[in-house]
């Protein structure tokens, strides 16, 4: 395994095991720059979404890195404030333009349950996703999937859905896990896409993830990053710092005990733990 390891989709769309995520990460030069640095050092999936407000910065990388289209994997979410097939149809165009794209890799709804439409939230993800699904059928998405969605959001999702989501995004990483979502995403083999992995910096808070990195002659964050690999999730660990962005693609070359991933696992609490989607204030 190493950063050009791919997990299969579930409609058969190769997928980078690792990625670069981009939240707060700045929409101008340094932006920019920090999405370069990362291409070069040899990232080729890189995770946005519309609410990030950075969408052209990586388009601008995109560009500038000269790397082929087709060695690169772009994600994007659809924004909270969009609410029906309409504007999702308008917001992917506006992604495809920022993102200087012919087609995007894969689109997820970002949060199930956004406050403008949380009272009728099942009707708004049933027409959102048939707007995914028509730009999918139409090639100009390869693979449409969720985020932060738990059971009962995928399984009113299914009831109309023609397309079975290929992802599903969630907050992941050592002592925070969401069994029972984990479990219905196995069941319809959707993988889940590990976000915030290094817990937006709560794990270098915790004493027994220090002692496993001095076991294992690695960083702290390079263990959460194989915990996130060995528990089958794809981590989406984000930096603006060039030593860092690359510390966190050195995760090929160890392999963590089990009884030590077990240990990660049940770190229960300690490094913070998911927003609620149906109770989220955006
Ligand atoms: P992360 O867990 O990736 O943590 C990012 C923070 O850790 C930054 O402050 C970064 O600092 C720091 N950092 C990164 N690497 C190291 C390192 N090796 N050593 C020390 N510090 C380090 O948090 P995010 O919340 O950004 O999550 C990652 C990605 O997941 C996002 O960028 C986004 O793409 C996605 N995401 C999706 C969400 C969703 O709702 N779907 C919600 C949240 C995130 P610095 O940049 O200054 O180097």
């Amino acid at each position: 395994m190493n950063i050009e390891s791919t997990y299969k989709l579930n409609n058969g769309i190769k997928i980078p095991k690792l990625g670069y995520g981009t939240f707060q990460t700045p929409d101008d030069e340094l932006g920019v720059q920090a999405i370069i640095k990362a291409l070069q050092i040899g990232y080729r999936h890189i995770d946005t979404a519309q609410s990030y407000r950075n969408e052209e910065s990586v388009g601008k990388a995109i560009k500038l890195a000269g790397i082929q289209r087709e060695e690169l994997f772009i994600t994007t979410k659809v924004a909270n404030s969009v609410g029906n097939f309409e504007s999702t149809i308008q917001s992917l165009d506006d992604s495809l333009d920022k993102l200087e794209l012919d087609y995007i890799d894969l689109v997820l709804i970002h949060w199930p349950s956004p406050k403008a439409f949380r009272e009728n939230w099942q009707q708004r993800n049933h027409d959102v996703w048939k707007a995914l699904e028509s730009y999918y059928q139409q090639g100009k998405i390869k693979a449409i999937g969720i985020s932060n969605f738990k059971t009962k959001h995928i399984n009113e999702l299914l009831k109309t859905a023609t397309i079975t989501p290929a992802i599903n995004q969630i907050r992941l990483c050592p002592g925070c896990i969401d069994t029972e979502t984990i479990d219905i995403c196995q069941q319809y083999n959707i993988l889940l896409e590990a976000y915030s992995p290094l817990a937006q910096g709560l794990i270098f808070e915790v004493q027994e993830i220090s002692e496993l990195a001095e076991k294992y002659n690695k960083n702290v964050a390079q263990i959460a990053l194989r915990w996130s690999l060995q528990m089958g999730f794809l981590p989406l660990p984000k930096s603006i710092t060039e030593s860092r962005t690359l510390a966190n693609t050195e995760i090929f070359d160890f392999e963590l005990e089990e009884t030590d991933v077990a240990m990660l696992t049940n770190l229960t609490g300690r490094c913070g733990s998911a927003k609620d989607p149906d109770s989220v204030p955006f």
